[in-house]
């Protein structure tokens, strides 16, 4: 069976945990070399080692995605390293204890834009300028479930997501003409550290209707099919990878 990034380069930010390194370690399967990156130099350290360990090609850098030049030099180390970049997940993200509305702090409001919403952006802009100049590539950036419905007591995290959907939707539209696609995926609850730390002792059947949470790798699975050519006439799409969760909302709302 071929594999669906034969020969390709893919970068994923976020990769030392999670999301990230489930998605980095897919891409890798699938044949492609991957640059990780993350701000946590040793978790990072061991998703590389599991990519070595899987037979694959892996660059690493270490940075805040976040700070001005981390995303530029992260196009140029896959383009100087691998000759090529096809695909980018841009994955980082974080999540901070909820709060109800009028008690939110500004200073924990300003961090959650500036990783979830800057660093996606700045991201996309170096990716996107690099796509142009090769006349090919794809985008996958991680929203939630939260960025297609309000969540209480979460307004940063929730209005971070709403703000990366409209990222992604308005460069589908400005890069679609010239073969660029640019998607979300909106995951429910996924079993992974930042789960543990926001929605810790959330009963299974209170979840999702599938009352389970997801794995890192079924959300991976999702990324490397929307950044593969098999792909290739999906893009502005805001993908729910979330066990029923935002369907169930719609359901509520109806009852
Ligand atoms: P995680 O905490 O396991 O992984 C997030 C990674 O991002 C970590 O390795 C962390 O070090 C890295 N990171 C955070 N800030 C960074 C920065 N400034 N620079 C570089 N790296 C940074 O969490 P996860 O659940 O795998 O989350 C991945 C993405 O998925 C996030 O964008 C999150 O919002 C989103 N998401 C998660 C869930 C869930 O239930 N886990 C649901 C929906 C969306």
């Amino acid at each position: 069976m071929s594999l669906l990034h034969d020969g390709r380069v893919a970068l994923v930010t976020g990769a030392a945990s999670g999301i990230g390194r489930a998605s980095a370690l897919a891409f890798a399967r699938e044949g492609a070399s991957v640059v990780v990156t993350d701000i946590d130099a040793s978790a990072l350290a061991e998703t590389t080692a599991m990519i070595v360990a899987a037979g694959g090609s892996v660059a690493e850098a270490v940075a805040d995605i976040a700070d001005e030049g981390t995303a530029t030099a992260l196009v140029s180390l896959a383009i100087d390293r691998f000759g090529r970049l096809d695909s980018a997940h841009n994955n980082a993200g974080i999540s901070i204890v909820g709060s109800a509305f009028e008690n939110v702090d500004e200073a924990d409001f300003d961090r959650i834009i500036r990783v979830n919403v800057r660093s996606v952006f700045l991201c996309m802009q170096a990716e996107l300028r690099a796509f142009v100049s090769a006349g090919s590539g794809a985008i996958v950036n991680t929203a939630s479930s939260a960025g297609l419905i309000g969540v209480a007591d979460h307004a940063p995290y929730s209005a971070s997501k709403h703000a990366v959907i409209g990222l992604t939707r308005t460069a589908a539209l400005e890069f679609a003409a010239v073969g660029l696609r640019v998607n979300a995926i909106c995951p429910g609850p996924v079993d992974t550290p930042m789960l543990t730390a926001s929605m810790a002792g959330i009963a299974p059947s209170r979840l999702n209707p599938m009352q389970r949470l997801g794995t890192p790798a079924e959300i991976a699975e999702t990324v490397v099919w929307l950044c593969s050519d098999r792909a290739s006439f999906v893009t502005g799409e805001a993908l729910q990878v979330d066990g029923g969760l935002v369907e169930a909302e719609g359901q509520l709302r109806h009852d």
